[in-house]
């Protein structure tokens, strides 16, 4: 089995707890290489987002992560909230109207919002932005599904892949976004987009494998 609008809504829940108990790592990092915001715009985003899934139920997955990226667009500024937006409209699309996500769908999904963000801010590998944490995710996404794995499985690949690509940006020096003005001094420090995407790829992979666990066993206590 897939990943279901179930899976979806649990998803973007994870991803505004996440958020919100990063808020200050999150807004550290980009007091050190930019202007303190991120924290503040991702946790304020995401609340947004909940809100509005509960105004407005979706009714399939593309559908879920279609409401985000229309709430990221017009509630989170800076650079973030349009690379988010198109990350999450074009994976959306790629999604279709299937209500049940496989490997093999999530891998396009995760290369449509990869590509989004490279269509929108034209950052390449190396530049010390989000780019970085989601090249290496998409990837280690396809490796798994390639490999037979499910698409929890795949998701988990992904997440872990992020998170060592995050890690990776701290001695880069950046070229792109706010950051490059540091110049040398970007340096040693992690990179807050490429965090950030790496917290809500692990609320994607956390979502994914409770979805799994309760699978077959709805009377199971957890
Ligand atoms: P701002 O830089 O406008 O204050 P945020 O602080 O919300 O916006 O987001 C900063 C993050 O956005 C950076 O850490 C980086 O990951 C990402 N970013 C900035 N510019 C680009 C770009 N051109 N391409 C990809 N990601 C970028
Ligand atoms: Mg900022």
């Amino acid at each position: 089995m897939g990943l279901d609008t179930a899976w979806a809504v649990a998803f973007l829940h994870a991803a505004a707890l996440s958020m919100a108990e990063h808020r200050d790592e999150l807004i550290a990092l980009d007091r050190a290489i930019g202007d303190s915001d991120h924290g503040e715009n991702m946790d304020r985003g995401f609340e947004a987002v909940v809100a509005k899934l509960g105004d407005t139920p979706p009714e399939s997955p593309a559908a879920a992560l279609k409401l985000t990226a229309m709430v990221l667009m017009s509630k989170v500024g800076g650079a973030a909230g349009p690379l988010y937006g198109t990350a999450f409209l074009r994976a959306a699309t790629a999604l279709g109207e299937t209500a049940d996500v496989g490997p093999d769908v999530l891998v396009s999904a995760l290369q449509a919002a990869l590509d989004g963000v490279v269509a929108r801010g034209k950052a390449e590998a190396g530049d010390k932005t989000m780019v970085d944490a989601w090249i290496p995710a998409v990837a280690a996404a396809r490796d798994a599904a390639t490999a037979g794995e499910p698409a929890a499985a795949v998701l988990a690949a992904a997440a872990s892949a992020a998170a060592a690509g995050a890690a990776a940006t701290e001695p880069m020096l950046a070229r792109k976004g706010r950051a490059s003005y540091l110049g040398e001094r970007s340096v040693g420090h992690r990179d807050p987009g490429a965090q950030s995407s790496a917290l809500l790829l692990l609320a994607a992979a956390q979502a994914a494998s409770q979805q799994d666990s309760h699978a077959g066993s709805p009377e199971s206590p957890r």
